[in-house]
């Protein structure tokens, strides 16, 4: 035994010496035209043969260019920030070259038929230090904070059980969670074989705090913005625009991989898919990535006419894919991109994930706010994370994706945002709780319901034929726009 974990610590130095030259090499490597001309050809090659290989539950033409194409992007994004080989070898090696995985899908699979989910996305703090416009995190007190113990565990049992070494952190603003002392850092101090992504506002990253996310090597920020300064400045504040920037230029310094995460409205869909905006974060400050959410009516002070208007929808769908397959930046828009993730990644499907919040609340995801379970109440009954599985909400939801990939539009993948009335017969049938005063009262809403499933009718009729010409036909995307002659706003 003690042979084998020799063994087994040689080879992950091994690969970490192999993994950080590697990279070195390529870095420098990849701004030279023998590797514009021979390599990236040949890793493309290699990119489409693998998803062709792999193509997942939905093997469509346009399905199969959407991952190839948002790959790519991965890549190339990588290659353009230069991510430091700390960050590199966590990925690599905890990632790519592991074996965990593997391992804990068999025993998964055996125990429930599919493979494990993928990821968690903790909010560990409802608090935050900013006051943004419409945001429920204004109303926290320091009570609204996830138990340190609960936190740690959720995120080792990810491991034991699933082989998923990959962690979403997410708000109010992360950065403001303290328990008994220990913060967010201490989390990806003690989980060093783990990936996270921090949803964070960005004004508490000082030069130190970005020292030591470059030393952890295991953490990537990902930064709120409305668009350019003035939209930015406008929801979140005075001064607020000077202090992300700032964040932004500190990271880039300490070789810091990091992203942009954006919320789309029906007031900001043009600017963040302007060459302006892209020039600026992707050129200028150096953002890896970016997460692009579609405002959803969720919360304090719900309005649904903050939601993107179908058309602006379909617009952001085609514009985001210029950027992705022109640009090879990696822009992700979590809605419109549902052929990437082949749809709905929640309710703990295979690959997919949980939402676990402050009041240690377990949700199907972030954007649907009914719970099926507490993982305190779960812990406290020597339960594990395994419990969540076959709880009647993940199940119903889950039954409905798996459907869905057989008959589906995966333009239109979310059960609560594009399937209203479905979703909210899930949470009834299933007695979900809701996870605040607002999502009790938006289900006695009928005015809520009226614009939300008029919503869903028109966004059907604006991309079954794009899903029908682009994703199954596989009819080049600008062509077949051109043809359905999408109005613009
Ligand atoms: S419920 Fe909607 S927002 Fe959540 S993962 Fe599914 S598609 Fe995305």
């Amino acid at each position: 035994m003690y042979n084998e974990i020799m063994k087994h610590e040689e080879k992950v130095k091994f690969n970490n010496y192999v993994v950080s030259h590697l990279l070195k090499i390529a870095f420098s490597a990849s701004k030279t035209v023998f590797f514009k001309n021979v390599i990236f050809p040949m890793v493309e090659k290699g990119i489409r043969n693998a998803i062709e290989r792999l193509p997942g539950p939905v093997a469509l033409p346009g399905v199969i260019d959407d991952k190839f194409y948002m790959a790519r992007a991965m890549v190339y994004s990588g290659l353009r920030v230069g991510s430091s080989s700390r960050f590199a070898n966590t990925i690599v090696n905890k990632a790519i070259l592991s074996d965990l995985r593997a391992r804990k899908e068999i025993i998964f699979r055996e125990k429930f038929g599919f493979d494990p989910p993928g990821f968690m996305v903790i909010s560990p703090a409802k608090r935050c230090n900013l006051r943004c416009h419409g945001c429920y995190a204004n109303s926290a007190s320091e009570k609204d904070q996830l138990d340190y113990d609960v936190f740690t565990r959720a995120i080792k049992e990810m491991r034991d059980y699933w082989g998923a070494r990959f962690t979403v952190i997410s708000g109010g603003e992360p950065m403001m969670y303290r328990w008994n002392d220990k913060g967010v850092m201490d989390i990806y101090r003690e989980h060093p074989d783990s990936l996270f992504l921090m949803y964070t506002n960005g004004t508490m990253i000082n030069d130190k705090v970005a020292h030591e996310m470059y030393d952890l090597g295991n953490i990537t920020p990902a930064i709120s913005v409305e668009g350019l300064e003035e939209l930015t400045e406008q929801r979140r504040g005075k001064g607020v625009f000077e202090k992300i920037v700032k964040a932004m230029k500190l990271l880039k310094k300490h070789h810091v991989t990091y992203g942009i995460s954006i919320t789309a409205t029906r007031y900001n869909a043009e600017e963040i898919i302007s060459d302006r905006f892209i020039d600026f974060y992707f050129g200028e400050l150096g953002a890896a990535y970016a997460w692009v959410f579609h405002y959803m009516p969720i919360g304090r002070d719900v309005d649904p006419d903050l939601i993107p208007t179908p058309d602006q929808r379909v617009y952001l769908w085609e514009k985001s894919w210029d950027i992705v397959r022109d640009r090879k930046i990696m822009y992700v828009d979590f809605w419109n991109h549902g052929p990437v993730s082949d749809g709905c990644i929640s309710a703990g499907r295979p690959g997919g994930y949980f939402y676990l919040d402050w009041q240690a609340n377990v949700y199907p995801c972030v954007f649907f706010p009914y719970a099926a379970a507490n993982m305190k109440e779960i812990y406290d009954r020597d339960g594990n994370l395994n419990d969540l599985i076959n709880l009647p909400l993940h199940s119903c939801i889950r039954n409905w994706q798996f459907r869905y990939w057989k008959e589906g539009d995966l333009l239109r993948p979310c059960p609560i945002r594009d399937h209203y009335k479905m979703a909210k017969k899930f949470v009834i049938q299933t007695k979900a709780r809701p996870g605040d005063d607002a999502a009790g009262e938006i289900l006695q809403d009928t005015d809520y319901e009226k614009k939300m499933t008029e919503y869903d009718e028109e966004l059907r009729k604006k991309t079954t034929d794009i899903w029908e010409d682009v994703y199954k036909k596989g009819i080049e995307r600008r062509t077949a726009v051109k043809i359905h002659q999408t109005t613009r706003r």
